[in-house]
C-alpha cells in the first residue's frame, strides 16, 4: 500500500492504494501500515468529539457483540485499529463509470459486463452505499479502467481518499487484462477481481480467510457470508479509530 498526500496540511486527504495479488503469485509482500495524521493532534490541540458519534469504547463494545462471523479484526490489524467507509448516501447512489472500449489486445466487452455484475452483487448486500452506472466519465464518482498489465505482481488496484474523519471521499479502480507473467484473465477471474476491488472501494481490507473474496490472493469467485457480514458491520459503525 502506498500512502500519498494529495493536499498539504492538516486537512490533507490520504490516498490509499490497494493491490490485489494474482492467483498464482508467490507469498504476498505485507503492506506497510499507513501512518495517518489526525488534525486533532496537531499542536497539542484537542479534537472536539462529534456528540452524535459513538465513543471508541462503544464501538469496541459493538465489535465484541457483532464481530463474530466477520473479519473486521483482520482489518483493524492492517489499519492501525481504524476503520474507513463512505458516509451513508441516503439513497443517492455512487455513480460508476466503467471503461467500455480500449486498445488492449484481447480486451473484451464481457470484462465490462463482469465488472458491472460485480457492482450489482455488492448492491444486493444492501449497504447504505449503493451503485448506479453512468456512461459519462466526467460526472462519475468512481472510475473503473482497464490496463494491459501491472508491472507489479498484482492484477487490480483501488485508490481511495479519505478525509480527516476517516470518511472515504473518492475512489477509482484499475483492473489488468493480463497477469504480469503473461496469461490473459478469463471472465470469471475478472469478476472476482472486480468484487475484491469493490470491497476495497467500500473500505474493506484483506482477511486471512481464503474462502472470502477479500483474501489477498483471491481464490473464490463470489462474495462469502463473511464478506457480506463484514461490510454490513463496517457500515453500522462510525469510521475512525477504535482504540
Ligand atoms: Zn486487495
Amino acid at each position: 500500500m502506498t500512502l500519498r498526500r494529495i493536499l498539504p496540511g492538516a486537512a490533507a486527504l490520504a490516498a490509499l492504494l490497494f493491490a490485489l495479488l494474482p492467483l498464482a503469485s508467490p507469498a504476498p509482500a505485507r503492506r506497510p501500515r499507513a501512518r495517518l495524521a489526525s488534525s486533532g493532534a496537531i499542536g497539542g490541540s484537542v479534537a472536539l468529539r462529534d456528540p452524535s458519534r459513538p465513543a471508541p469504547s462503544e464501538v469496541r463494545r459493538r465489535l465484541a457483540v457483532s464481530g463474530a462471523g466477520t473479519y473486521i479484526n483482520d482489518m483493524l490489524v492492517e489499519r492501525d485499529s481504524a476503520l474507513s467507509r463512505w458516509p451513508d448516501r441516503h439513497g443517492a447512489p455512487l455513480r460508476i463509470w466503467i471503461q467500455n472500449e480500449t486498445d488492449i489486445p484481447g480486451w473484451a466487452e464481457s470484462y465490462a459486463v463482469e465488472v458491472r455484475n460485480a457492482f450489482l452483487e455488492w448492491n444486493a448486500v444492501h449497504l447504505p452505499v449503493r451503485f448506479a452506472f453512468t456512461p459519462d466519465s466526467t460526472s462519475a464518482d468512481v472510475h473503473v479502467a482497464f490496463i494491459d498489465h501491472f508491472d507489479e505482481e498484482i492484477s487490480g488496484r483501488t485508490k481511495w481518499a479519505r478525509d480527516d474523519d476517516w470518511w472515504i471521499t473518492d475512489a477509482d479502480i484499475t483492473l489488468a487484462v493480463y497477469h504480469r507473467d503473461g496469461p490473459i484473465l478469463d471472465d470469471d477471474a475478472m469478476h472476482a477481481m472486480a468484487l475484491h476491488e469493490i470491497g476495497h472501494l467500500l473500505g474493506l481490507d484483506h482477511t486471512t480467510d481464503s474462502t472470502s473474496i477479500m483474501a489477498p490472493r483471491v481464490r473464490v469467485r463470489a462474495l462469502s457470508r463473511a464478506d457480506r457480514a463484514t461490510a454490513r458491520l463496517l457500515y453500522s459503525l462510525p469510521p475512525g479509530g477504535v482504540r
